[in-house]
């Protein structure tokens, strides 16, 4: 890919060139203190060439993305069962909206909000302990990265456990209505932790190879259930944002409020864009305007 490195260190450049750089996710007090003028891009390709411009070895707090690894392994787990208890419609809300799931008797719309992933991580905890289940995770993220320096930042953990009253709100609900297998404040511990996992964009980017579909790489999971995984970042995986990310990138991508984005260009990259400052979505603002450059100066697109 001639063009890449050139492509790369321009939108490193551009993007740095204006300080809009959005709202900080204050309210994990320890992500509070992140300095929002930080900017990285890591392109990973299904031939194994890596392409990086900006701050690519700084580790953030991948949040929501790993939402994904942990929808992986519930399906891998439970396969289809798990639909009895997550939909897999987009939400139309915000990823910590607690209003739907009143009407929807408990049943989260999708797993990448946060009722929806607080009951993937209740799937995977269901039989185990805590530790066991971080273990699993950090083991699926640490070898879908090839890189076993990848750990969870027990600081950010600790944060939200003391704020996170929104999520317990929701934990809580969902027992109220049958849907949680464990203790709320176990499923919560196990959720909070694995949102808390650092990564370096270098590292985010080699992670998510194993959402490509190709030959050329190592397969983890089945190919069906990379597409199935790729159409729900499609439709779901930046919240009320997720048509908006659709029309203005059209690649399936996985953000969080760390101020991270995975995206997947199928059959050929795993994008990882970095930047803390988010729009009022709670998607990074950056990271979204590098997505929609880079997508549309490669012609990179599922459409
Ligand atoms: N751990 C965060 C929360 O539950 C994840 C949210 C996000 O990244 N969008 O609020």
């Amino acid at each position: 890919m001639p063009h890449l490195p050139e492509i790369l260190a321009q939108l490193n450049a551009d993007m740095r060139a204006t300080d809009d750089w959005g709202d900080i996710a204050a309210y994990i007090p320890q992500l509070a203190s992140v300095d929002p003028a930080q900017f990285a891009i890591v392109v990973t390709t299904a031939d194994g060439e890596v392409f990086t411009a900006g701050d690519v070895d700084t580790p953030f707090s991948v949040q929501s993305i790993t939402k994904i690894f942990t929808l992986a392994i519930a399906l891998g787990r439970s396969g289809d069962q798990l639909w009895k208890r997550v939909g897999r419609e987009p939400s139309g809300r915000a990823f910590n909206s607690i209003v739907q799931l009143e009407a929807e008797q408990g049943r989260p719309r999708n797993p990448f909000i946060n009722a929806g992933a607080i009951v993937t991580t209740d799937e995977v905890l269901t039989g185990r302990e805590p530790r066991e289940t971080l273990a699993e995770i950090l083991q699926f993220v640490r070898a879908a990265a090839s890189d076993d320096d990848i750990h969870i930042n027990e600081k950010v953990a600790a944060s939200e456990t003391a704020h996170g009253h929104r999520n317990f709100a929701l934990a809580h609900f969902l027992a109220s209505c049958g849907n949680l297998n464990n203790a709320p404040e176990k499923t919560l511990g196990t959720y909070f932790h694995h949102c808390a996992i650092d990564m370096s964009a270098r590292q985010l980017a080699m992670a998510g190879r194993f959402l490509i579909e190709t030959d050329k790489l190592p397969r983890m999971i089945l190919p069906a259930r990379i597409r199935r995984l790729n159409a729900l970042m499609l439709t779901c995986g930046h919240y009320d944002g997720s048509g908006d990310f659709a029309y203005r990138v059209g690649l399936p991508a996985k953000s969080g409020v760390g101020g991270g984005i995975l995206a997947i260009v199928p059959g050929r990259a795993s994008i990882a864009v970095w930047s803390p400052g988010l729009n009022r979505y709670g998607n990074s603002k950056k990271g979204t305007q590098a997505m929609a450059r880079l997508a549309r100066e490669m012609g990179w697109s599922i459409f």
